[in-house]
């Protein structure tokens, strides 16, 4: 009983902060009149931020990513940066709340510099939100991104920081080939220059057994939020076929996009 007068509480409490914070800062408009409101799906890891940014440059709208947003306020010492910092150590997912006022914030910082359309990169992460963000704006098209898991997990232990530029690298060579009728898949390791070689850096959160984690946390509450974007129709799934090389020109076909990249300087 306890529990469930909690839960009644907290989804209201989410669903009036989403309309205090959302709704003055996205007034819906004809899909003619904007640009792409599109969402990206994909567990840690995926390469979706990396994705969702060439397709960005290429479309000309924002690239909001939730995982910038939380990076940004852990860096700062904002008011819940301690408690963020506390709870993505733990390899956790950070509270609705806590997304929504972050990215609410940064919708009207957009909003008064004149952006028109969006591609939401990590939100949202569960039905909830989901509701909360079809209750507030249009989203046309939720691309989901696929890699196998091995790979992924593999990609995600190979993943390193300058600490000096700030610039990640990757330091995973990957290369595994077809069996069993299944394609082989290969990725080259994204390495450094030699001026940021000596200060690469892992993440705290890059560990074997905290990536695993958060592949669980994952599944367990994204997969409902496929689901729910299937049902509505807007559901793209794509599997990636390798690095960026071999999957960037097939996103763009699954994406009816390949006219676009003449015109726009994409360099593999
Ligand atoms: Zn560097």
């Amino acid at each position: 009983m306890a529990a469930i007068t909690r839960l009644v509480r907290r989804t209201v409490s989410i669903s009036n902060l989403a309309s205090r914070c959302l709704s003055p800062h996205l007034p819906r408009k004809d899909p003619a009149d904007r640009k792409v409101q599109w969402v990206f799906l994909g567990c840690p890891g995926v390469g979706k931020g990396t994705y969702a940014s060439r397709l960005c440059d290429l479309l000309g709208v924002p690239h909001i990513a939730t995982g910038d947003l939380v990076r940004q306020e852990l860096a700062s010492s904002g008011p819940l940066s301690a408690q963020l910092s506390e709870i993505v150590n733990q390899g956790k997912l950070v509270s609705d709340e806590i997304i929504i006022s972050l990215l609410s914030k940064r919708l009207a910082d957009g909003e008064a510099k004149g952006e028109s359309g969006f591609i939401l990169d990590g939100f949202p992460r569960t039905i909830n939100q989901a509701e909360i963000l079809d209750g507030v704006t249009d989203i046309d098209l939720v691309v989901n991104l696929k890699i196998r898991e091995d790979v992924l997990i593999e990609k995600c232990l190979g993943r390193r920081i300058c600490s000096q530029c700030g610039t990640n690298f990757n330091v995973a060579s990957i290369n595994i080939k077809g069996e069993n009728g299944s394609p082989g898949i290969s990725m080259a390791p994204l390495l450094p220059p030699a001026h940021c070689m000596t200060k690469l850096i892992t993440r705290a959160d890059d560990t074997e057994v905290v990536v695993k984690e958060r592949l669980r946390i994952y599944k367990e509450m994204s997969q409902p939020v496929e689901g729910y974007y299937d049902n509505q129709g807007k559901l793209l799934e794509f599997e990636l076929p390798g690095g960026i090389p071999e999957s960037w020109p097939k996103l763009l076909q699954a994406l009816n996009l390949d006219d676009y990249e003449p015109k726009q300087s994409v360099a593999a």
